[in-house]
């Protein structure tokens, strides 16, 4: 991908990259975003949500009464942000401690999907995309559940990733100085799963829940 003039990283470049598979794979692994847009009054607003990819083009869904979605469905620029914390950066002054992160800014006009192979397709995509192997195993969406979701795309075609990795990087003097510094990672762990306590049928946890 090529940067644009919006999406050119200023500060630090050389930890930005247009590189379309690291994007991918960034917001394939991020279980939500932050989508930015001015609203009907001219406010600027951010909404977190759940994103899918399908191919080159990132899908949202929800309610149609939502208004980030009819929003977005009006045909408005929007500002999708995708941010993976990997670590806290711990330095030997206030100044230069920092995070280190993956995280992806795109740009774009989302369109309104209306065809139902597509809509099917993105909606087991979204389900799938937040528990791997999920959609398969639910029951099938009914055309009452389809017709009562806005979905919309956006193409994935003005991206920006920043990255940043590794220790702190401190004053020279101060690496004399007796603080302790470095990094501690952090990770998205899931914990043991929760039965629903209406259960009517004795299942046992599937793979793709213990496996998540
Ligand atoms: C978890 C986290 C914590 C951060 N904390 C701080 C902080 O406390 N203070 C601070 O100043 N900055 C912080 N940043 C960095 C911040 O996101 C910007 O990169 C930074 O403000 C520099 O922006 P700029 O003025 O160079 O570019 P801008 O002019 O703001 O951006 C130009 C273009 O560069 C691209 N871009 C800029 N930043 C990112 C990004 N993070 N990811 C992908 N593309 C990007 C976008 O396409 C954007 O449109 C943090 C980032 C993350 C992910």
């Amino acid at each position: 991908m090529q940067p644009t003039e919006r999406t050119r990283v200023r500060r630090l470049p050389e930890r930005g990259s247009y590189d379309l598979d690291a994007i991918r794979a960034v917001v394939d692994e991020a279980l939500i975003c932050h989508v930015g847009f001015v609203d009907a009054e001219g406010h600027p607003v951010v909404i977190p949500t759940i994103h899918t990819r399908v191919g080159d083009a990132l899908y949202f869904h929800g309610s149609p009464a939502s208004r980030m979605l009819r929003r977005m469905k009006g045909g408005v620029e929007v500002c999708v942000t995708v941010t993976i914390v990997d670590g806290l950066v711990l330095a030997r002054s206030g100044f230069h401690h920092s995070m280190n992160y993956r995280s992806v800014v795109a740009f774009g006009v989302a369109e309104e999907v209306t065809d139902p192979d597509e809509q099917r397709r993105a909606l087991d995509a979204l389900v799938d995309h937040v528990v791997p192997g999920r959609a398969a195993a639910v029951r099938p969406t009914t055309e009452k559940e389809r017709r009562a979701t806005l979905l919309l795309r956006l193409p994935l075609s003005e991206a920006s990733l920043k990255t940043r990795t590794g220790p702190p990087g401190d004053e020279p003097d101060d690496y004399d100085l007796p603080i302790w510094a470095g990094v501690l990672p952090v990770r998205t762990v899931y914990g043991p799963p929760i039965e629903d306590p209406a259960m009517r049928v004795a299942v046992p946890v599937p793979p793709h829940v213990l496996e998540r």
